[in-house]
């Protein structure tokens, strides 16, 4: 356990302090979240089934790529190196499209944050997601916040360890479902479902889907909001996204204070509107009291609009005492002025400009990107050989990838070289200017290609050249620069 010393400061005049320790550890208090229903949850429940339906079938969706091709339309292939997204494929030396995808993915992020603050932390991040499933299965299984208080309050008995034999076999069999899920999407999903339950799958399937298992099990049903609070990263900077105009859920203190208990028919004219209920804090998924102001633990959920809503109408009070509002318009209601909702401000149209541009610059990539690439290796040790007739020879190594699903023939030729022919080892004849070079579907080729320069056409030691190859069928061509090594004058 991990302490630290605390010093005290003496009181002037009193004798020295013995030094007090203060832990830097504290105790997990267990949350047992209360059910509540209103606009909020349902809002999450929607956006849970459907971010769960996604989730769970979206491997098994099939998309014709053609003979020869995996038909799963969202698939990563690990042992043939291609990620696939429906009509997309990206080779490994396209790996570049993900960071597009992940500054995507973290302006799309800023985005949201600066218009509804931290709808991603409460409604769609996975942690929620599941954090609310498992909590879902517990409340179902164990009953709610009170029930569930009592029971791990209560001695051992067979009753409770029938429920929590059966909470946590259910915790299980959904964290195996998520981890297997999870597997799919790196595999032809029927293939490795089929195998799975006969035994027949490598163990790095089994292994994999063991840890995923463990950790959905471990972050979302005893983790839970510790993953929020201690282990997540985004709660530290994501205040920087926020404004005034930002959509935040906070507590109107204004309206609420000074907080009382109070009776069905009380009399609210003189007091605030905060009956002290504590409904607030247990509905919350973090445990905390909004009340306190604003808090890194708040994921915005807004369980605690729903909670505070209810008992606004039980007192006919006016309801978003708790509220998910800007805080200029919590501002201006406190003063009595009319609110707007402000969407469009510079960090927002900031925001969408990058993700404009971003997108753009992807899409145009992605459709004008050529499915052929060349590299060349120049021979280094001999730099270059002199034949028996004087001429120079240098060598190459070219390799050719096609990326395309049918046979392409390419014809090959040296430009900026006078007098330069071609042999290439297995495909040409010497002496020829042009070598025709054949590339199977999806495979790189590669080719032992020498370049012979008769010593006359050489001025320099060194001769800038450019090899250029042509698809026979399409007439795509592709250029690229090299040298030719050779003695001087
Ligand atoms: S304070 Fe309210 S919005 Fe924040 S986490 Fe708790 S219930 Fe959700
Ligand atoms: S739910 Fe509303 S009334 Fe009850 S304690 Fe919270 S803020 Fe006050």
């Amino acid at each position: 356990m991990a302490t630290a010393e605390s010093t005290t400061a003496a009181k002037s005049g009193d004798a020295p302090q013995p030094e007090q320790k203060t832990s830097l550890y504290a105790d997990r208090v267990r949350i047992h979240p209360r059910k509540i229903t209103g606009f909020f949850r349902s809002l999450k429940w929607y956006t849970i089934w459907v971010l769960l339906g996604l989730y769970y079938l979206a491997p098994w969706l099939r998309w014709d790529r053609g003979p020869g091709a995996p038909d799963q339309a969202l698939l990563i292939d690990m042992t043939g190196r291609r990620a696939y997204f429906f009509n997309i494929e990206i080779w490994p030396q396209e790996v570049y499209y993900l960071t597009g995808v992940l500054i995507l993915g973290a302006v799309g992020l800023f985005f949201a944050t600066a218009l509804a603050g931290r709808v991603w932390c409460g409604f769609t991040c996975p942690q929620t997601v599941w954090t609310d499933l498992f909590i879902w299965v517990e409340r179902l299984v164990e009953g709610d916040r009170n029930k569930r208080i009592r029971l791990d309050k209560a001695p051992w008995s067979l009753e409770k360890l029938g429920k929590k034999l059966l909470k946590h076999a259910i915790w299980l069999f959904i964290a195996f479902v998520t981890g297997g899920a999870w597997i799919l999407y790196f595999g032809d999903a029927f293939e490795i479902a089929g195998k799975f339950f006969i035994g027949q799958e490598s163990s790095a399937v089994y292994g994999f889907t063991a840890l995923f298992t463990g950790t959905t099990y471990i972050l979302a049903g005893w983790a839970r909001e510790q993953v929020c609070i201690y282990m997540c990263p985004w709660p530290r900077f994501q205040g920087a996204m926020f404004d005034e105009h930002s959509l935040i859920v906070t507590y109107e203190e204004w309206r609420g204070e000074p907080r009382d208990k109070a009776k069905r028919d009380a009399d609210f004219s003189s007091r605030g509107h905060c009956v002290d209920c504590k409904m607030c804090v247990q509905v919350c998924p973090t445990g905390i009291d909004i009340r306190d102001g604003q808090q890194m633990a708040c994921i915005g959920c807004a369980l605690c609009v729903d909670a505070c809503n209810t008992v606004m109408d039980k007192f006919n009070l006016p309801r978003n005492l708790i509220t998910y509002d800007s805080e200029a318009n919590q501002v201006a209601r406190s003063k009595g002025e009319p609110t707007q909702t402000k969407l469009i401000r510079p960090r927002t149209i900031l925001y969408v400009v990058v993700l404009s541009i971003v997108m753009a610059v992807m899409a145009w990539s992605l459709s004008s990107r050529s499915r052929l690439e060349v590299n060349i290796q120049r021979d280094r040790a001999p730099l270059f050989v002199t034949l028996s007739d004087g001429a120079i020879r240098n060598g190459y190594t070219y390799k050719i990838l096609n990326m395309e699903r049918q046979d392409k023939t390419f014809e090959l030729t040296v430009l900026g070289l006078k007098g330069a022919t071609l042999q290439v080892i297995g495909e040409a004849k010497p002496g020829s200017h042009l070598a025709l070079l054949p590339a199977k579907p999806d495979t790189v080729a590669t080719y032992k290609v020498y370049v012979r320069v008769p010593r006359e056409d050489l001025a320099d030691k060194s001769t800038p050249m450019v090899f250029q190859i042509r698809d026979t069928e399409s007439g795509e061509v592709h250029e690229d620069a090299s040298v030719f090594l050779g003695p001087g004058r």
